[in-house]
C-alpha cells in the first residue's frame, strides 16, 4: 500500500498551512489529502495509549497490527459515493 505523501512533503504541508495561518494539525492534513483521519492514513489501529500499534498478533517475527476499521487498511478517507457530504461542496 502506497502512502500518497512522504514525511517530508507532510512536514512541508504542515509547515507552509502553518506560516498561511491556516489549521496545520494533522487531522487537518489528513482531510487535505483524503487520509483517514483514524489511523492518520497507516491503515493500522493506534493503541488506545497512543504509542505504537496495536498488535494482534505474530507472524513469525513479523508483528500483526490491528487493521483499522474505519478505512478497511487502506489508510484512505472512505466517502460513501464520489462525495463526501460532510465536505459541504455543492450540496
Ligand atoms: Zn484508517
Amino acid at each position: 500500500m502506497k502512502k500518497p505523501l512522504s514525511l517530508q512533503e507532510m512536514k512541508e504541508w504542515r509547515t507552509r498551512e502553518a506560516d498561511a495561518g491556516r489549521p496545520s494539525s494533522f487531522a487537518d492534513l489528513c482531510r487535505a489529502f483524503g487520509l483517514c483521519v483514524t489511523c492518520l492514513g497507516g491503515g493500522v489501529t493506534y493503541n488506545d495509549n497512543g504509542l505504537g500499534f496495536k498488535v494482534v498478533g505474530m507472524d513469525g517475527d513479523t508483528q500483526l497490527f490491528e487493521q483499522c476499521p474505519v478505512c478497511g487498511g487502506t489508510g484512505m478517507l472512505q466517502s460513501s459515493g464520489t462525495q463526501n457530504p460532510t465536505q459541504g461542496q455543492n450540496v
